[in-house]
């Protein structure tokens, strides 16, 4: 992409409303502008990092074996008749009514309409288990919304539910999750930590959140700094193995990790002192297994290996898709700017021309161009007729992992500078090996 012929609408000042650093620089960066409390507009370069986000998760949730389909925002009320849940919900749901006089809602979760679906399709065990999910957009009118993408009112959301025909294959599920959850968040360069939390409105027994560690966070957290250092890696799990994935499980979730409502002070007091930490976190999912608290008043029913007629156990698990945007910015970034992680980036690798019109960069930079190009990576050329100063700032605000900056005087020595963003390094090197080196980097993402 040319950034002439892009659309990056890079603020100059720190606008006002932001309070919290993700925020701001997500409205310097062009990437969102707000419509209305708590709901915005994804401009190009946001939307490639939301873009980038969902894939993650699509690939992760059917390496783990759950099947994508679509459900619709907006919900009849009937369906939340069913399950009780209409009256209980409260303010957060958006209540409307069509032409008809209808009562609809746009939706906040799924819980009602996946079980509706299941129920018209499913008779048998035979067909389970069976793990259905989408990504779409949420609706809550929050009391407060705030802090950009991280509270918002309109927020895209990743919401999985897994049917199972008993309680120990809907404990494998909620295993499941975990493991690809894990996975999920690495991929994005987060480090998330699954906290033993609180059912609430949802329902449930067994519920975990995923906690990405920012002093901005809006949950306190009570944790044993060891957990911290766990890594999922590139292993190989086999997804169907019970006892392998609870393996997984147990190694994430035995050391003390909690959120303040499930703290107890007896357990984290016994961790040793230097390892007890007491922090603020941003959740950026939680998953729940929940029995038959839907599938008995919805009459969601199989007929077992015995023959009998069971409700199905079941259980839902989210993925906040747009809340990670801020989360990801609030755990990397400095002071000039977002640094993104290579399995997000907007873009790959940035170009920056130090004299736009000099035949001899401007062909360096058309050839760096394309030699990416050929290694599937896109690049950010900034071809704009600017200082230098103000196309570095530009990068840096952005965040981009790499940049390869060309001049006419390094030209001349047959070289580019590659600059890391996160370091701050750079190096000279031809052209051609710049090229290498970058798509290096990608290769061990892919
Ligand atoms: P919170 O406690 O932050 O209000 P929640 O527990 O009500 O969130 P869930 O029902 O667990 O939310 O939704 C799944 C995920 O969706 C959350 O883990 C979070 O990452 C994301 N999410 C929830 N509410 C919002 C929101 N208002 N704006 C953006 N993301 C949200
Ligand atoms: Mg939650």
């Amino acid at each position: 992409m040319r950034l002439t012929r892009y659309f990056l609408p890079v603020l100059k000042e720190n606008p006002a409303e932001a309070q919290i650093v993700s925020h701001r620089y997500m409205l310097r960066a062009g990437m969102i502008k707000q419509q209305a409390a708590g709901i915005y507009s994804w401009l190009p370069l946001g939307f490639r990092v939301l873009r980038r986000i969902e894939e993650i998760v699509h690939q992760e949730q059917m390496r783990a074996g759950h099947i994508p389909i679509l459900m619709p925002t907006i919900q009849p009320a009937d369906l939340w008749q069913e399950s009780g849940r209409y009256n209980a919900y409260g303010p957060e749901m958006l209540r409307i009514r069509d032409r008809h006089d209808r009562d609809m809602l746009f939706g906040p979760t799924n819980e009602e309409m996946i079980t509706d679906i299941f129920r018209a399709h499913v008779e048998s065990y035979k067909s389970l288990p069976m793990t259905l999910y989408h990504i779409q957009w949420k609706f809550r009118d929050e009391v407060r919304p705030r802090f950009g993408v991280m509270r918002g009112r309109e927020f895209l959301m990743k919401d999985g539910y897994n049917f199972d025909v008993d309680k120990e294959a809907a404990l494998h599920a909620y295993n499941r999750h975990m493991v690809s959850y894990l996975r999920t968040y690495e991929r994005m360069g987060l480090t998330a930590i699954p906290m033993r939390a609180d059912s609430g409105p949802i329902g449930g027994d067994d519920t975990h959140e995923f906690l990405v560690l920012a002093s901005t966070g809006e949950s306190e957290v009570f944790f044993d700094s060891a957990v911290t250092e766990l890594k999922l890696g590139n292993r190989a799990v086999d997804y169907d193995n019970r006892e392998e994935v609870a393996a997984v499980c147990r190694e994430f979730t035995t050391l003390y990790a909690r959120t303040d409502e499930t703290h107890d002070a007896a357990l984290f007091d016994a961790i040793p002192e230097a390892r007890r930490k007491v922090a603020r976190g941003i959740e950026v999912g939680q998953i729940f297994y929940f029995g038959t608290k839907y599938s008995d008043p919805m009459g969601a029913v199989v007929v077992n290996e015995k023959g009998e007629r069971v409700p199905v156990h079941m259980g839902s698990h989210g993925i906040g898709v747009s809340r990670l945007l801020g989360a990801i910015i609030e755990a990397s970034h400095d002071d000039k700017g977002i640094i993104w992680p290579e399995g997000v980036t907007p873009f790959p690798v940035g170009i920056v021309n130090l004299k736009q019109g000099d035949s001899a960069a401007d062909a360096a930079c058309e050839g760096l161009y394309a030699a990416l190009a050929e290694q599937g990576l896109e690049a950010l050329y900034d071809d704009r007729e600017e200082r230098a100063g103000a196309k570095f700032a530009t990068m840096d605000l952005i965040g981009l992992p790499w940049r390869i900056t060309v001049g006419p005087r390094g030209l001349e020595k047959g070289v580019v500078e590659l600059t890391s963003r996160r370091t701050g390094e750079s190096e000279e090197m031809s052209p051609a090996a710049a090229v290498d080196r970058v798509a290096r980097v990608y290769r061990a993402h892919a």
